[in-house]
């Protein structure tokens, strides 16, 4: 089965054709770099995105604050990421860029705010 997608590691788009046998890339094409090869192999084998979200506060002057993860973890665990940050509460003032969560979900990320609450 052969897919298409876009590689978006940089802003010339190449168009990547992905020849896909089992489950699994055998040969990738389209590149202009070697760096499409990977983006190619890890969002067909194991595709990351970054996790954003918005965290509940108590007491501070937003009511949610804006968070996100500081790597890509695995899309398959969005849903559960999703979960987990609707359990945190904040409740002491935060700056932009403090870590709310060490570890998140286990996946070797932290969770940050993006934004300050006073
Ligand atoms: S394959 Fe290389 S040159 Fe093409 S979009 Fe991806 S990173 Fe850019």
């Amino acid at each position: 089965m052969i897919k298409k997608i876009t590689c978006i590691e940089c802003p010339k788009g190449c168009l990547l054709s992905i020849d896909i046998e089992n489950c699994r890339v055998v040969k990738v094409s389209g590149n202009e770099c070697p760096k499409g090869e990977k983006y190619a192999v890890q969002e067909m084998e194991n595709p990351m995105r970054i996790f954003t979200s918005a965290v509940l506060a108590e007491g501070l002057s937003l009511k949610m604050v804006p968070v996100r993860t500081d790597k890509p973890i695995p899309k398959g665990m969005l849903a559960a990421a999703m979960e987990e940050a609707k359990k945190i509460r904040l409740k002491s003032p935060v700056k932009s860029g403090s870590v709310i969560v060490e570890g998140f979900l286990g996946l070797g990320v932290n969770l940050f705010a993006t934004h300050s609450a006073p």
